[in-house]
């Protein structure tokens, strides 16, 4: 096979890589959506999360100082219930000073009680409030990815297309010089560069607009060896219709 006709096979496969990579690209951008309208539900839950484990704490809170005021009320009882026994005038007065002071702390608890109280009905609206409509809202982000990721599962298939077509082209194209596109394509993303003519002859690599020698170029021309660039290792060729187009 004469190099110009290797480099022909070659820009084909270029032109279906390029293919590829393009809707590679455009798959990118289903994905990076998905996975923002997941973090928005997973934000979504751990707010709701956050309140729920808020409400179980005033509910955990009430429900200990219940056992206080309910402790304290019942030693009321029974220091009061000791009253009768009592035998001198000082005897009874520590102990009504004991009741008065329980009774001190069971108004401090009831106090602490009503702020429990209003924590918990807060987080009860809110909770109440939003299970249905966050379980609505994310139902319909759901049903987003579901649509995302039909999009993504397109471009896959148009991938696996120009796979099929790009396994066809491989087999025409020349082993040693596959070999070495796919080197370069591993590492550059392209391998092969269009050279940028300019003007009297002159051009730079359409990779890395490195010059190129006028004399390489007429040579590509003549469909001569194969060239790379020395500076960014790209294959070259000169894409001749489009210049005599512009
Ligand atoms: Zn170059």
């Amino acid at each position: 096979m004469k190099d110009s006709e290797i480099l022909v096979q070659l820009v084909k496969l270029q032109k279906i890589d390029a293919a590829i990579l393009g809707i590679e690209d455009s798959k990118k951008e289903f994905t990076t959506r998905i996975n923002e309208v997941k973090a928005h539900i997973a934000a979504n839950a751990a707010e709701f999360s956050g309140k729920k484990a808020k409400l179980d704490e005033a509910r955990r809170k009430k429900a200990a100082i219940d056992v206080e005021i309910k402790s304290k009320e019942a030693d009321i009882k029974s220091k009061e219930g000791q009253t009768g026994a009592v035998k001198t005038n000082d005897a009874f007065k520590a102990l009504q000073n004991e009741v008065d002071s329980m009774k001190r702390e069971i108004k401090k608890f009831e106090d602490q009680q009503i702020i429990f109280m209003e924590e918990e009905d807060a987080a009860h609206t809110w909770v109440k409030s939003q299970e249905k409509s966050m379980k609505e809202n994310e139902n319909v982000m759901l049903a987003g990815i579901k649509a995302l990721e039909a999009e993504a599962a397109a471009k896959d298939s148009l991938i696996a297309g120009e796979m099929n077509k790009r396994a066809e082209a491989v087999k025409n194209t020349d082993k040693t010089w596959y070999d070495r596109y796919e080197k370069i394509r591993k590492n550059k993303g392209l391998a092969l560069a269009p050279i940028i003519e300019g003007k009297n002859g002159s051009g730079v690599c359409g990779g890395c607009k490195f010059d190129v020698r006028p004399q390489a170029i007429i040579e590509l021309k003549k469909g001569g060896e194969i060239k790379t660039c020395s500076n960014c290792a790209r294959i070259w060729y000169v894409e001749v219709k489009e210049e005599s187009a512009k």
